[in-house]
């Protein structure tokens, strides 16, 4: 039986050592942490083929720059990371484009073809539980100018088998959801989309994986792999080595770190992104929410609701910045009748960015048997069950029915730095 090593216990490499171990093949997965417990946990738990788009476009340096210094806006860029980020900036600018967008919309939306179908046999296996709503996702705007511009722009999803998105009069978005106040002026709904729990999510998958015979590792750090000629043959943790056939490189926004050790060099940065889970909340929510002026997002769970939203680029640190979190508090206020309260958990986690918002997802070209999947940004429980499938169809066909070519790690200048022979690099 082929071995397969996956580094990285985020939804990706849990989604992709659920799919290898289902193929039957033997698998060791293992994290620096607890597996699902860094970008995997907090967040808003959209499963939303429809919103496959990236989140470079078109306007969207202009958008910015009223922004990106204001530390409670929807974009912050911490002002000391620009020396060290501005390679990264200036490629994520050059996908500011129609183009460009419409390309990485489109092939999002390829890897999200079977997104809904795979949620339904994951729910349908019956041997993992996980909290899943089918209640689609409502947008609702204060300016109603949004919501034709957004109408247009979704419009696409019919050409995926998706319903197009309807749009909504404010009496009819205040009768969906009784919780939003008389401020909205309307919305658009897209029916087929649903939310997990996402923390459901990454248990269930886990459990599985240790009932049906994986080794999961918590607090096992790769730190540095052991190359033969044009292959992997270990991964180094601590004075261990792991030896195995594949080795997957599933770190999310470590994953340029833990490449760096292959000699690989890859554009990723962290998008930091916060919520506030309030438990027993004072207001019950129908739906889960896209607040769309300022682009923070409610979600409805069994006993708690979830405010989310942010982006901030200030390098991989899980720094909790408190005024991010009373800003997301006080612009859900401006949409809803009254303010939740409850026990209240702040979180922030990491997503994983490339420059043209798309994941890297693929064989490394320059070595035969390391793979990686990472960088899904604000989609990677969207995206998880599709991309663990492709995953390991890459690993036991060499191939996959969608077309992995815009997801290429090639696409960005990667440089090797060593040459083939016998080597340990250690991280
Ligand atoms: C506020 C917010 C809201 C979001 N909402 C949604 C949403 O509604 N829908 C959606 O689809 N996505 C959403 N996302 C994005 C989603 O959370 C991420 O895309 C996804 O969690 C990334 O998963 P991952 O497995 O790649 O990374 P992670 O979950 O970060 O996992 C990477 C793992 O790699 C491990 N690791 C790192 N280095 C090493 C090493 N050297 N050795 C071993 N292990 C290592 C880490 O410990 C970590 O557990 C949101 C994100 C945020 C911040």
């Amino acid at each position: 039986m082929t071995k397969s090593i996956v580094i990285g216990g985020g939804i990706i490499g849990l989604a992709s050592a659920f799919f290898l171990r289902k193929k039957g093949m033997d698998v060791v997965i293992i994290d620096k942490g607890e597996p699902g417990g860094e970008c995997s946990s907090g967040n808003m738990g959209w499963v939303c083929p429809s919103l496959s788009d990236p989140i470079p476009a078109a306007g969207l340096i202009k958008s910015s720059l009223k922004w990106m210094l204001k530390r409670d806006s929807p974009l912050y860029i911490k002002p000391s990371i620009f020396p060290s980020l501005s390679p990264w900036l200036i490629q994520f600018w050059k996908y500011c484009s129609e183009d460009a967008y419409q390309k990485g919309y489109t092939a999002g939306l390829e890897l999200s073809r079977n997104t809904l179908r795979l949620f339904d046999e994951l729910e349908q296996d019956g041997s993992l539980e996980f909290e899943m709503h089918r209640k689609g996702l409502l947008f609702v705007f204060l300016d109603k100018s949004y919501i034709d511009e957004k109408l247009d722009n979704y419009s696409i999803v019919e050409r995926f088998g998706l319903p197009a998105p309807a749009a909504k009069s404010k009496k009819e978005v205040l009768e969906i959801e009784p919780a939003l106040s008389d401020a909205v002026a309307g919305g658009i709904y897209l029916p087929s989309e649903r939310h997990v729990r996402p923390e459901t999510l990454t248990k269930a998958l886990k459990d599985w994986l240790i009932s049906n015979g994986v080794e999961v590792l918590s607090h096992t750090e790769a730190m540095g792999f052991i190359q033969e000629g044009d292959k992997i043959s270990g991964v180094k943790i601590r004075e261990k080595t792991i030896e195995g056939d594949h080795f997957l490189v599933t770190a999310g926004a470590w994953a340029g770190l833990v490449l760096r050790q292959a000699g690989l060099h890859i554009p990723m940065t962290a998008g930091k992104g916060y919520s506030v889970t309030i438990s027993n909340p004072s207001i019950q929510f129908q739906q889960p929410l896209y607040l769309g002026d300022s682009r923070v997002t409610i979600s409805p769970f069994h006993d708690s609701v979830r405010i989310g939203g942010t982006m901030e680029l200030s390098g991989l640190n899980t720094n909790l910045d408190q005024r991010r979190i009373d800003s997301l508090k006080s612009t859900a206020a401006q949409y809803l009748r009254a303010s939740v309260r409850g026990d209240e958990q702040a979180w922030c986690g990491m997503r994983p960015m490339t420059p043209d918002g798309l994941p890297i997802i693929g064989k490394v070209p320059s070595l035969n048997n390391l793979f990686i999947a990472s960088g899904h940004a604000m989609s990677g429980i969207s995206m998880a069950l599709s991309t663990g499938s492709v995953m390991s169809d890459l690993v036991s066909k060499g191939k996959s029915d969608i077309d992995l070519a815009p997801f290429r790690l090639d696409r960005f200048s990667s440089k090797k730095t060593h040459e083939n022979q016998k080597k340990t690099v250690n991280m």
